[in-house]
């Protein structure tokens, strides 16, 4: 028996960095959703947890999210039984894009049914926060509002029809490295999340990304003008609005229009070797 789970990789139409918890932990306001670029998880029963991948970078051990996700959920049930997984990579690794909170959450919503312990998606969210703050999004994997430390994820329904074109400049970026660097006092990005809440209700794409933003662009641009550079060129090409998404360094065009997202696509491909054309799901 072999259960397979769909891990698609989130972008962030906004985030919003509010304060430092005591501990440490960011206090998130972000509108996420996510796009048919996915990595593959199969899951089979077994003795013990391993972990696989198709990748070569990634580790095969306990240091692998999908790992950390499949002995959070034996702790917090109890079982005793393991898991052989094995993933297929096609999300760019350490890129903003998810992509192994995506395969950790893959790995909860299949060991869920595997194991048939019947948790609901909140159960798995709060779970998966053990694992990684955008775990909980990527239990649902479909557009919402996330808050608190990333555990809060509020379902939003369906988007204005879009397009994404996804620049991935070859660099990889370190979040833990971008978060230390982030400092609230000197914030000079800030999206307006009533404006993208009420564009996304509305069903109206340009108030959508009027209210659009990343607070963690600046601290990453500063370090990686390659940022700025391709958003500079998505525009130019046609994107209605250009951003980074996650802590980097992805950047991403949205066009309302397909034919404008393909010319964008196009053209972005002369000047980076990673670009997606890619679409919201649902
Ligand atoms: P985040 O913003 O949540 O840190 P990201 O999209 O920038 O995520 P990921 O692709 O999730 O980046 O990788 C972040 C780190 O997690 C990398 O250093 C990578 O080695 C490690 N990692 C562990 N397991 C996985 C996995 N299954 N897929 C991708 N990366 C993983």
């Amino acid at each position: 028996m072999e259960i397979m789970q769909k891990a698609p990789a989130k972008i962030n139409l906004s985030l919003d960095a509010l304060y430092r918890h005591r501990n440490g932990d960011h206090e998130w306001r972000m509108v996420m959703t996510s796009v048919d670029l996915a990595d593959y998880v199969h899951i089979r029963p077994a003795k013990t947890i391993s972990v696989t991948t198709d990748s070569g970078f990634l580790p095969e051990d306990p240091r692998n999210l999908a790992y950390q996700a499949a002995r959070a959920l034996q702790q917090e049930s109890g079982v005793h039984a393991g898991a052989r997984i094995h993933i297929e990579k096609h999300i760019p690794v350490a890129a903003g894009l998810g992509g192994g909170s995506s395969d950790a959450a893959a790995v909860l919503r299949g060991l869920n049914e595997l194991w048939h312990l019947g948790y609901s998606r909140e159960q798995l969210a709060r779970i998966g926060l053990r694992v990684d703050s955008d775990v909980p999004y990527c239990v649902y994997s479909e557009t919402a509002l996330v808050s608190g430390r990333g555990e809060i994820v509020e379902p939003l329904g369906k988007l204005p029809q879009f397009w994404v074109v996804l620049a991935k400049p070859s660099l990889s970026i370190s979040t833990p490295r971008i978060l230390r660097a982030f400092d609230y006092k000197s914030k000079t990005l800030c999206p307006d999340n009533d404006k993208v809440l009420a564009g996304i209700k509305q069903n109206d794409f340009a108030l959508m990304t009027a209210g659009m933003a990343n607070s963690l662009e600046a601290v990453t641009a500063q370090r990686h003008p390659e940022i700025n550079a391709l958003k500079e060129r998505l525009l130019k090409y046609g994107a209605d609005v250009a951003q980074m998404s996650g802590s980097g360094p992805t950047v991403f065009g949205l066009c309302a229009k397909r034919s404008r997202a393909v010319r964008v696509y196009n053209s972005m491909k002369g000047f980076c070797r990673e670009v997606y054309l890619v679409h919201t799901l649902g």
